[in-house]
């Protein structure tokens, strides 16, 4: 195997390509999905394929198949394609020079998938879909996906470069419709991580999914959000939406290229808050051990992932980059290029971003709170180049001198980014992982995102609308 992916790269550099890069994915996966009840998904497949992208005359070229060689005879198409693409560019594609690595990382297990049958696995999607409606009528629906996969991928590139990854994931994710009347509320949850069967304890998911059901019977009888603005504290998932989707894509190397973004420019100037620092961190682990949902060894160009802060205590110090990108912008190379599969060609994306913890406990938080709200989960939103967020809330608490009471339904947060991120005064000290994903291209690339990060505090938000 490691022979014909060699000779596909020196047959593509032999027909005039500067550059070559090859992505090759094996991947066993098993996808059980109910809704009430009802069996909708139930499969277990074996995909496997290849990604050769080629850089001649300052152009990229691409060319896939699930089978290498068949892919391995169209490599002069690509290298064809690209230099048809090179006649019509104004300005050469470069690409950030880079050692070469060879390595071979295999992320173990303790409980690999096949320890457990697929008989116990379809029985805990069931009784997870069947908990919720056993607690009450009210659930109206229950929506809930087992999901494990082993996967391979192996990079190679005309540079020497060759490194094979093996990773697990498992994780499972609940969605539960509440109604009453004509009210309704949706919540959902989810729990898993790059490792065995030991990232998805099922007691543990089993009784998430009743604490749920217990948030969206309470929602049901809730009353509304109030609206205005407010001081606010925001536990790590709504914390990690605003480092992530209403910040993090505008420090990406391309957003910035395409005039896409508000931090085009701003490296040095303060962004935020001195009490923030923002980190994109592919290396990082959970607490217990298994790496955090985003974590990759090497980048999808071959780069060895290392930590990259954003934001240092309010400056704002790097952005993310390809080897494109940091070409383009005289910066050094952060190992942020990731594909979705092989189909795929690499674009900058963010691993697991957050807000570094400081020394606040949730209560010293909501201590200085006098007339305030705790907002809990983020639920959807758009977020702008220019800087503007609209993020969904699932679930709002009122605070009244520094104790959270009454709950009250969800509502949405918006503002503009930078503005709030000047507001946070605060940083909890607790950090939380979850899984999450992140889309991103045209058309859509899915990618993992380890949605982490401590609770904080801002002194103004506008709440509602
Ligand atoms: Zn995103």
């Amino acid at each position: 195997m490691q022979d014909l992916i060699e000779n596909i790269i020196d047959n593509a550099t032999k027909l005039g390509a500067s550059y070559v890069d090859l992505r090759f994915d094996t991947t066993q996966s098993t996808r059980i999905r109910v809704r009430n009840n009802e069996v909708t998904t139930f499969r277990t497949l074996f995909e496997q394929g290849a990604g050769l992208r080629v850089l001649v005359d300052g152009a990229w070229g691409f060319t896939m198949s699930s089978d290498l060689k068949k892919l391995a005879s169209s490599v002069d198409k690509a290298v064809k394609l690209a230099k048809q693409s090179a006649a019509h560019r104004t300005e050469r594609i470069e690409i950030e020079q880079q050692r070469r690595f060879r390595s071979d990382v295999e992320w173990k297990t303790k409980r690999p998938h096949d320890s457990l049958s697929i008989e116990d696995k379809l029985e805990f999607a069931l009784e997870t879909n069947k908990r919720p409606r056993d607690l009450s009528e009210n659930i109206a629906m229950v929506d809930n996906t087992y999901l494990e996969g082993d996967i391979s991928r192996w990079f190679a590139n005309s540079e020497g470069t060759f490194i094979k990854h093996s990773k697990p994931v498992t994780a499972a994710i609940i969605r539960l419709v509440g109604k009453l009347g004509d009210r309704m509320v949706v919540r959902s949850k989810a729990l898993g991580g790059l490792a065995g069967l030991e990232a998805l304890p099922y007691d543990d998911f089993l009784q998430i999914a009743e604490e749920e059901t217990g948030n969206v019977l309470n929602l049901l009888e809730a009353k509304a959000a109030p609206s205005g603005d407010f001081q606010a504290v925001l536990n790590y998932d709504l914390g990690y939406t605003l480092a992530h989707e209403a910040f993090g894509h505008l420090g990406e190397g391309d957003a910035i290229i395409q005039g896409d973004s508000i931090l085009e420019g701003k490296i040095g100037e303060h962004v935020a808050s001195d009490k923030v620092t923002i980190i994109d961190d592919p290396t990082m682990r959970e607490a217990i051990g298994i790496p955090a949902y985003g974590s990759y060894p090497f980048d999808d160009e071959g780069i060895k992932a290392v930590p990259t802060t954003l934001v240092d205590r309010g400056e704002l110090v790097s952005y993310l980059h390809s080897r494109e990108t940091a070409r383009k912008l005289g910066q050094k190379v952060t190992g942020n290029a990731r594909v979705e599969d092989y189909k795929r060609l690499p674009l900058v994306r963010m691993s697991n971003t957050y807000i570094k913890p400081s020394t606040y406990s949730e209560e010293e938080l909501l201590e200085d709170v006098k007339d305030g709200v705790y907002l809990v989960d983020s639920r959807g939103g758009q977020t702008t180049g220019q800087g503007t967020f609209h993020v969904g809330v699932q679930m709002v608490y009122l605070v009244k001198h520094g104790e959270k009471g009454e709950l009250r339904r969800g509502t949405a947060i918006a503002g503009r980014t930078l503005d709030t991120l000047k507001k946070i005064d605060a940083v909890g000290k607790q950090i939380s992982f979850d899984i999450g994903g992140c889309g991103k291209g045209d058309p859509e690339q899915s990618v993992r995102c380890g949605s982490n990060g401590p609770p904080i505090r801002v002194s103004s938000i506008t709440v509602g609308g």
